[in-house]
C-alpha cells in the first residue's frame, strides 16, 4: 500500500503523511523532501501557527519553482526525472494527485 504526498503528490510513500487521528508520520518525503511532522509545524507568532495546508502550499511552491529537485533520486522512477529533478510534463500528472496545477 502507497499514500500520496500531499505536498508534491508522489504517490509511493510507506505511510500516510498524517493518520487518521491527524497524527504525522515524521517521514520524509523522498520525492520533495518535505518531514511531516516537522516542516509542517510553523509557529507565525506566539502560539500562533499557521494551517497545515498553508504550509504545504508554501514549500509546494517554492519546490516547483526551484526547479521540483528530487531528494532521494534512487527511490524515484528513472523514466521520470532527468538531473536529478522530476520532468516537466510528468509534475504536471503527479500534481493532478492532490489536484493542484503548477
Ligand atoms: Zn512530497
Amino acid at each position: 500500500m502507497h499514500y500520496v504526498c500531499p505536498v508534491c503528490g508522489f504517490d509511493k510513500l510507506d505511510e500516510p503523511a498524517y493518520n487518521k487521528y491527524n497524527e504525522a508520520s515524521y517521514e520524509i518525503c523522498p520525492c520533495c523532501q518535505f518531514q511531516f511532522g516537522v516542516d509542517d509545524d510553523v509557529e507565525i507568532s506566539d502560539g500562533v501557527f499557521m494551517l497545515r495546508e498553508e504550509t504545504h502550499t508554501i514549500y509546494r511552491n517554492k519546490w516547483v519553482e526551484d526547479g521540483a529537485e528530487i531528494f532521494q533520486p534512487e527511490c524515484y522512477p528513472q523514466e521520470f526525472q532527468s538531473d536529478d529533478k522530476v520532468k516537466k510534463e510528468y509534475l504536471i500528472q503527479q500534481l493532478k494527485n492532490i489536484i493542484v496545477s503548477p
